[in-house]
């Protein structure tokens, strides 16, 4: 369903996961990979030159974003390109005239009778009146299908079961409706492939409506495959945008992008399902987000701003688990708790800890917590890592290079210890196959 392009993509971005560095050659390599991906998927060449080229300039120029490392950098400039490509939010539908004709393009069963009732009530909500006009003169039941959905809408539908001429429909609608409505939609036939009969048809009918806006409804499942279509739908009519439809479930509307690239027109919405509610103004960034399947790259993003606090974390309490705690550790919490306090809860969940945390924990600490700062960062790496070392002539030095006495010296150490026992008090060996041992 999903062949190529998000596929590949997904695949280089989790061996972009996987590394810790970023330099030029592993750049390189990257871009190669997208550019595989892309190609591969029919993008076309020059569209993925020019993105990949940016790509690679932007993550060697630009200046590591502050609490993101090399890799998620260059994973944001990857995704914000792809937005770029796919186009920032494009304008909703410009009503700009009276009647603004629409006509409907698209294969059977793309979703286009449906997404036509749909836009009906979205344009309805924007407090413009709609009428439609069904020019399906192929599938059976055509027009009851879209009086059923556009009945409950309050809409007009213009359509005659016995007229088997999709242009005279056409002409007929048009002439019937006049000038009553903000808006008609053009409702056209499909068939199971782009084949010449429909693509005459096409041409014809748009001749004849003239259409201020040609919208090509696209199913989100068909993958590669979209690609073909809007490439045989452009060559009978100018289209101006796109409507993504299907993309409920577990479709990530891969081959859309291919589309979009190949006919050069926005994506303005989205159908997720089946009723006429399911419809949605269409989104790049998360369209993008889902196409490469990384849910988190709004989180990822808004990271940019935030400081890595998790996974000093999450070291911290392996390191307390294995009943290490050192100063350095210790200085981490106090950074911690001066935000949130995050590690206290961690500890508050261990069966035993919770209780014993020394209760200067939280209120003394934050007064004190300037100067212990100030205190550790004048100990070296090995002092932080290997507390005990500290005696009386590193205590002067100490004290003497944070400009603080002797006893403040004493008053951290002593915190770190009482901490240290807290800790280990609640962490023996026992409890180390509990759930909380496992958990980590
Ligand atoms: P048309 O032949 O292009 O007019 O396509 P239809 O509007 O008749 O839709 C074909 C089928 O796709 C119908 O069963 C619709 O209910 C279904 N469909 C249309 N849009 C969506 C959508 O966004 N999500 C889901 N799940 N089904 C849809
Ligand atoms: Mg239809």
């Amino acid at each position: 369903m999903l062949e190529g392009l998000s596929e590949n993509l997904t695949n280089t971005m989790k061996k972009l996961s996987g590394m810790s560095i970023i330099d030029k050659k592993t750049l390189k390599e990257i871009t190669k990979e997208i550019q595989k991906a892309l190609i591969q998927s029919d993008v076309n060449v020059k569209v993925v030159l020019n993105l990949t080229k940016e790509i690679q300039r932007r993550a060697l120029d630009e200046e590591l974003p502050k609490g993101l490392s090399p890799k998620e950098h260059v994973m944001r400039i990857v995704y914000e390109e792809l937005v770029y490509l796919i186009g920032e939010k494009p304008e909703p539908l410009d009503i700009n005239k009276k009647p603004y004709k629409i006509m409907m393009l698209g294969l059977q069963g793309s979703g286009k009778t449906t997404t036509t009732a749909k836009l009906a009530k979205n344009l309805k909500k924007r407090g413009l009146t709609t009428a439609i006009v069904c020019t399906d003169t192929w599938r059976p039941a055509a027009y009851e299908q879209l009086k059923q959905l556009s009945e409950p809408l309050d809409v007009p539908v213009y359509g005659d079961p016995k007229n088997s001429d999709a242009v005279d429909l056409a002409q007929k609608g048009l002439e019937h409706f006049g000038s009553k409505y903000d808006v008609i939609i053009v409702d056209t036939a499909g068939r199971h492939k782009e084949e010449a009969d429909l693509l005459d048809e096409m041409k014809q009918l748009s001749t004849v409506v003239n259409p201020d806006e040609v919208i090509l409804v696209i199913d989100g499942t068909i993958g590669q495959q979209a690609r073909n279509q809007a490439k045989a739908f452009k060559q009978t009519t100018t289209i101006g945008s796109i409507i993504v439809s299907k993309l409920d479930g577990s479709a990530k509307g891969g081959g859309a992008l291919s589309a979009v690239a190949e006919i050069n027109a926005p994506i303005k919405f989205i159908g997720t399902g089946e009723r006429v509610d399911d419809f949605e103004a269409f989104d790049p960034e998360r369209f993008i987000s889902r196409l490469l399947g990384m849910g988190d790259i709004e989180t990822l993003i808004e990271r940019a701003t935030e400081v890595t606090a998790d996974k000093t974390d999450k070291e911290m309490v392996e390191s307390i688990v294995s009943g290490k705690f050192t100063l350095k550790d210790m200085e981490n919490q106090l950074n911690m708790m001066q935000k949130m306090g995050p590690l206290q809860q961690v500890m508050k969940l261990i069966p035993g800890v919770g209780n014993q945390l020394p209760k200067s924990a939280t209120k003394e600490t934050e007064e004190k917590l300037d100067k212990y700062k100030i205190l550790m960062k004048s100990m070296t790496n090995y002092e932080l890592e290997n507390p005990d070392v500290i005696k009386k002539s590193r205590v002067n030095r100490i004290s003497r290079g944070a400009g603080l006495t002797n006893e403040d010296v004493k008053d951290l150490l002593k915190y770190y210890n009482l901490t240290k026992k807290a800790l280990k008090g609640g962490m023996g060996k026992r409890n180390m196959s509990g759930p909380m041992g496992k958990l980590l």
